[in-house]
């Protein structure tokens, strides 16, 4: 749903403006740093775009599915890193807080997630819990007026910048799986939270990742999302604060895949072998035919998905469809694009080099392609059970 054409426009030509001549110049320099200039996290805390998903009355932009997606078509554009720095605030970082926090949480955090002042991370994978989450094994145990946290949390997006942890723990051990988990707000700097090296990671560099390590943490009981109600439902909110996650990351994967084949085309014209434009050669024009259908196809299904999202209906099996093609879609683009850059493509002065390592990622993080394949089935099942 787009709710007003005109302004969502002023701000798409905002953002194309601010990615073509902010954010792509300083692509390299960012790869090479790990790190994203001052000035750059001050123009997006400007624009807004750490609060877009996060509605007006807290102080941000208030975007439907919609108008979010066609945003990160826009900032797919460039080195995903720059849009890793706000994708925790508009997704799992605030989400939780947003969907199920209570009035007093919504209050006291989702302002200050919008403007950019506090960084939002979101932690429920630890070493031996990743895919199977629910068998996370960090414990929350009441305490008096409040709740002690103990464990490990493992790839923390954003966690060296973080002020605020949505942590998933167990409040419930005689409960395995699901049932025994809550989920808390925990500020970073509450002792007995600390943070571990960045990981050296094999793209993507400009977001950081580490562990979070939970030692005798206490927070209030007030801390848990939802209030003390929610006890026992905190994996269900990570659940439905993945869902949105999975679109957005599918459309960053569109984004990534336009710039790619734009690129493809730029070298497949200038580049000239056995007399002629390689361009002309028809098994590069197929190359480029095959990734022009199948980013059409990922941009329709999240938009289509997103549309579903924002007249209300329940879009698990799209959003992880959407997410399992586009990532994977964004893949093949990536591959194909080097083959198009023949040996310039593996040289690192070529963007298609950086973005090949860039996309990896997008198949592995908020549910790996193996997962989607699994929610797309049991999402199958339901139906023809029901
Ligand atoms: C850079 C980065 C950033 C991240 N950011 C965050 C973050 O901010 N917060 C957070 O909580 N987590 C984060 N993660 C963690 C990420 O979500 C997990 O790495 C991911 O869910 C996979 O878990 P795993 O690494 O333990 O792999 P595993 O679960 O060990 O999976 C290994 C392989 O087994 C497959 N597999 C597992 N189970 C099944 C099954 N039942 N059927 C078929 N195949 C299966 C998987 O698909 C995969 O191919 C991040 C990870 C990275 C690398």
């Amino acid at each position: 749903m787009i709710r007003d054409r005109q302004a969502l426009d002023a701000i798409l030509d905002t953002v194309r403006r601010f990615v073509r001549e902010q954010l792509v110049p300083r692509e390299a320099e960012v790869a090479e740093t790990d790190e994203i200039p001052a000035e750059i996290t001050a123009e997006m805390r400007r624009l807004g775009l750490y609060g877009m998903t996060i509605p007006e009355e807290y102080g941000g932009l208030g975007m439907t599915a919609e108008e979010e997606m066609l945003v990160a078509f826009e900032l797919g554009q460039t080195s995903p890193a720059f849009r890793s720095l706000i994708g925790t605030n508009n997704g799992i970082g605030s989400q939780g807080i947003l969907i199920d926090g209570t009035e007093e949480q919504r209050r006291t955090w989702l302002p200050r997630l919008a403007g950019g002042e506090v960084v939002g991370s979101f932690a429920l994978t630890e070493p031996d819990a990743g895919s199977d989450a629910a068998a996370l094994t960090t414990t929350a145990v009441r305490d008096g007026t409040g709740y002690v946290l103990n464990g490990t949390k493992r790839y923390i997006t954003n966690a060296p910048q973080a002020h605020l942890f949505t942590v998933m723990a167990r409040t419930d051990p005689e409960v395995a799986g699901a049932g025994g988990i809550s989920a808390f707000l925990v500020p970073a700097d509450t002792p007995g939270v600390s943070i571990g090296p960045r990981e050296r990671k094999m793209g993507q560099q400009g977001s950081h990742v580490a562990d979070v390590v939970f030692h005798d943490a206490a927070v209030p009981a007030a801390n848990m999302i939802g209030g003390p109600e929610m006890e026992g439902r905190g994996f269900a909110t990570a659940m439905k604060v993945l869902d949105r996650g999975r679109l957005h990351i599918a459309a960053v994967s569109v984004g990534v895949a336009e710039r790619l084949i734009r690129e493809s085309v730029a070298h497949a014209v200038a580049r000239r072998q056995f007399g002629a434009r390689i361009a002309d050669h028809q098994l590069i024009q197929a190359m480029l035919a095959d990734s022009r259908a199948e980013a059409y196809a990922a941009r329709t299904m999240v938009l289509d998905a997103a549309r579903l999202r924002d007249d209300g209906e329940r879009v698990t099996w799209q959003a992880s469809a959407a997410k399992y093609f586009a990532t994977e879609m964004v893949g093949r683009v990536a591959d194909r694009a080097v083959q198009i850059h023949g040996g310039a493509g593996y040289i690192a002065d070529y963007p298609v080099e950086r973005f090949y390592r860039d996309v990896r990622l997008f198949r592995l993080y908020e549910g790996t392609s193996q997962i989607q394949q699994l929610i797309i089935a049991r999402e199958m099942l339901r139906e023809h059970e029901a």
